[in-house]
């Protein structure tokens, strides 16, 4: 018996009547970049986000940069966000040459704590370290205050009327990281619709994936939607052979939304099977004194990209797990102002406490709309067997 972590097998087995027929669809009109079923897509994706407009494009990584790049984000700005995320998060700031000042989390949601981000926009505007630590080249050079990332992470949205509050007395703007959270919602309000701009991503293992790289940007503003759009074909103005700014190749593949047509017609029951998954998780290991649970808040529903407990004894843990073919993963091992590509910003262990001590003990387990109650039960036993 072969565990998964993340079953797009089954997955397939019950969509690949409408996969191929929709890919072949495309194979026939040829229209490989930008073709008919991109626009149907974003339709339907703004549709069920519920913003204005949805701009498709080639992954979550492009989806944040084009973002910045629209918002005229550059070298003489910092953007605040999460150190415990995916590089791409922090990646895409210091890309656009800006600043990326690192917020440490909630230790209950591992989300950016607003607290913490009203300390550090006053550390940098004072230009103190003794209020927050910032990067050191703060200290020495005036920057301006531009923008908040704010990162779903496991599925979880982070706490938006907070963060868009302090966004809004300290004139930032703020993007919303669902790359983990599509399908998941904040208040009755769908992920990626939470912020100034939304984005996420298509990649295979996301809640919603597709069968390579894409991504999405959602937002309400006709403005920045229309300078996404230009950004994604290399700043074309009236067509792509005039060009009115700097811009990317950042295009969805027509077959990846292709593909994504048919994920979306069952999206929403698996995000429902998702919520089974993780509650029957929780309800049985419960009773494990050892392991932290997932904390979601009353007003959240995660879209559960992860399912990821805290355990001290983490390593041996894995290693049991693994002697009975049961795969984990460690999301994220390095917090980001620890990883080597930031160490120009002068950060050191000590100064995102929750972070450095969470990425110790966090375990992902395996998450997908398709476990089977067996294998539940067997993942589950076996972390039982482990504590006894
Ligand atoms: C996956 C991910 C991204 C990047 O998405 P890609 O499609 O892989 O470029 C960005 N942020 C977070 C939080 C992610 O999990």
């Amino acid at each position: 018996m072969e565990i998964p972590f993340i079953d797009l097998n089954a997955q397939y087995k019950r969509i690949a009547k409408d996969v191929l027929k929709n890919i072949d669809r495309v194979l026939s009109h040829g229209r490989f970049i930008l073709g008919p079923e991109v626009n149907e897509l974003e339709d339907r994706l703004a549709a069920y986000v519920g913003t204005s407009y949805c701009v498709s494009c080639s992954s979550g990584t492009d989806a944040l940069l084009m973002s910045l790049m629209a918002l005229d984000v550059h070298e003489t700005d910092v953007v605040f966000t999460s150190p415990f995320t995916f590089m791409a998060t922090a990646e895409v700031i210091a890309l656009t040459g800006a600043i990326p000042v690192f917020v440490d989390i909630d230790p209950k949601t591992y989300n950016i704590n607003p607290d913490g981000l009203k300390r550090a926009i006053q550390a940098v505007k004072n230009r103190d370290n003794s209020i927050y630590p910032i990067p050191e080249i703060i200290l020495h050079k005036e920057f301006n205050l531009k923008g908040i990332i704010g990162v779903d992470l496991f599925g979880i949205c982070a706490e938006y009327r907070e963060i868009n509050n302090i966004a809004l007395e300290n004139h930032l703007f703020v993007i919303e990281d669902g790359a983990q959270s599509f399908g998941g919602k904040y208040f009755g309000k769908m992920a990626c619709s939470l912020a100034h701009i939304g984005c996420t991503s298509f990649f295979p293992a996301k809640p919603l994936g597709a069968y390579g790289d894409g991504g999405a940007i959602f937002t309400d503003s006709e403005e920045l939607a229309d300078i996404m759009r230009s950004i994604r074909v290399h700043g074309e103005g009236r067509d792509k052979y005039e060009n009115i700014r700097l811009g990317i190749n950042g295009r969805m593949d027509t077959i990846q939304a292709a593909v994504l047509l048919a994920k979306l017609d069952i999206f929403d029951e698996e995000i429902n099977k998702r919520q089974e998954v993780a509650q029957k998780y929780s309800a049985r290991l419960d009773s494990i004194p050892n392991i932290k649970l997932p904390n979601v808040p009353e007003h959240i529903l995660s879209a559960w990209a992860q399912y990821c407990i805290l355990v001290e004894e983490r390593d041996e843990l894995i290693e049991f797990l693994k002697g009975r073919k049961i795969p984990t993963n460690i999301y994220y091992k390095t917090p980001l102002h620890l990883q080597r590509a930031f160490s120009y910003l002068g950060y050191k262990e000590g100064d995102m406490g929750v972070s450095e001590q969470v990425s110790k003990e966090i375990l992902a387990l395996p998450m997908h709309p398709y476990l089977k109650d067996e294998i539940l039960d067997y993942i589950v036993e076996s972390i039982f067997e482990f504590y006894k």
